[in-house]
């Protein structure tokens, strides 16, 4: 059995790291010219079941590794004014797991070799007559596989062909989402878990990625064949604001000026915070989520993370949620591959349970907006 990945982000490398270890024959294909073609580097918060269907994707010699490439995530979750007076605590959260997306992936990569190629932009697929599926490139180059996993994120194009009438809304108003290199300064504005600042226009939500170790010397020490990249701790920040008519896309400096004029009367932590942001690693945001789908046929098609339950940051699931697909998905084709299941109806039952939790985890970031958005 031959399994397509189309996309190389966390949920289809996942994917990759778990049929690996199965014995499964994967090839992954990604339309970036490299993992480092764009930064794309934020925190992501893990914890739950997304967790495990990460530690059991990945092979047990890098679970250390991935360990010491991490942050704390737990303790007390703030709710401060603009001025930094409190204004409530939430119960404190426990037993979660602070990545870097792009150390993630880099993580992610390791062992994939010639499996994985990049520079390669699906444009459609075509069914064969004996059940196979065949990939078909931007570049005229095709791939033939016993199943194609549409892991390509929001604007999947293998979700396009499979589902058209699927749809993806928009949340109105205008998102930024921020990087700032950690100070003691920055850090003690979150003491544990998370701080959610409620400003009169732009409620922000502060998260710290405090790396145990620098992840490159961790890498060094812990598996030498594996190259994590050189970053340092940051604070990562996420504003919601009522319009985004004023922000500048691909103009950070711009937009931070916008934001500055906003944040008067803000208290000066805040406001440097949002001076010292990163240019590379900050820019505007576009948040949407995936309206519900039922359960269609079942094909030699399926659809992994994003492309199919894109999700707003609020309830900091979507990755964790595409975590989970990837395991489980894993496991119902290591049964195929042992010959304890069918192909297809194998595929069915991740489609159908992936889509109950799915669609939950959808509804309940969306109901958690609200607290993330300004008043
Ligand atoms: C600000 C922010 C904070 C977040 N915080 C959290 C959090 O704390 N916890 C959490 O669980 N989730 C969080 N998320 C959500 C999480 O980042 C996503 O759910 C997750 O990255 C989705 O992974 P994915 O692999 O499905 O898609 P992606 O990571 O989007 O990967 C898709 C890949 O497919 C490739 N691709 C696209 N089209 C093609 C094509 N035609 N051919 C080939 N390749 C293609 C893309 O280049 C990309 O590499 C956050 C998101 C944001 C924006």
């Amino acid at each position: 059995m031959r399994v397509l990945v189309i996309g190389a982000g966390i949920g289809g490398l996942c994917l990759a790291q778990g049929l690996l270890r199965a014995g499964i024959d994967v090839r992954i294909y990604e339309r970036e010219a490299s993992v480092d073609s764009r930064y794309q580097g934020f925190r992501i918060g893990l914890g739950g079941p997304g967790l495990a269907g990460l530690l059991e994707c990945l092979p047990p010699r890098l679970h250390p590794l991935l360990e010491a490439s991490t942050g704390e995530l737990s303790g007390e979750r703030r709710v401060v004014d603009h001025r930094l007076a409190e204004l409530a605590r939430l119960d404190p959260m426990h037993g979660g797991m602070a990545t870097d997306r792009h150390v993630l992936r880099h993580l992610l990569l390791s062992g994939l070799g010639e499996r994985i190629e990049f520079g390669k932009r699906l444009v459609e697929y075509t069914e064969l007559a004996d059940g196979t599926v065949r990939a078909v490139f931007a570049d005229g180059s095709t791939a033939e596989g016993d199943l194609l996993v549409g892991a390509d994120g929001v604007g999947s194009p293998v979700r396009r062909q499979l589902l058209p009438h699927a749809e993806v809304a928009t949340v109105g108003g205008g998102g930024v989402l921020g990087r700032t290199p950690l100070t003691e300064r920055f850090a003690a504005l979150v003491p544990g878990y998370g701080t959610l600042v409620r400003g009169p226009e732009a409620n922000i939500l502060l998260g710290k990625m405090d790396f145990r170790r620098p992840p490159h010397l961790a890498a060094a020490e812990l598996a030498p064949d594996v190259v994590l990249p050189q970053t340092g701790s940051y604070l990562r920040w996420a504003m919601l604001l009522p319009d985004n008519t004023r922000l500048v896309a691909g103009d950070w400096a711009a937009t931070r000026d916008v934001l500055l004029e906003l944040l008067d009367g803000w208290h000066p932590d805040l406001v440097e915070l949002v001076r010292h942001s990163d240019v590379v690693n900050s820019s505007p945001l576009t948040i949407g989520y995936a309206k519900p789908v039922p359960h269609w046929g079942t094909r030699p098609v399926t659809l992994l993370g994003d492309a199919v339950h894109v999700m707003p940051p609020s309830g900091g699931q979507g990755a964790n949620t595409a975590f989970r697909d990837a395991a489980l998905l894993c496991r119902m084709l290591t049964a195929v591959h042992r010959g304890e299941a069918e192909l297809l109806p194998a595929v069915e039952r991740y489609e159908r349970e992936m889509l109950d939790y799915g669609f939950a985890a959808v509804a309940d970031s969306v109901a958690k907006l609200p607290t993330f958005a300004a008043r």
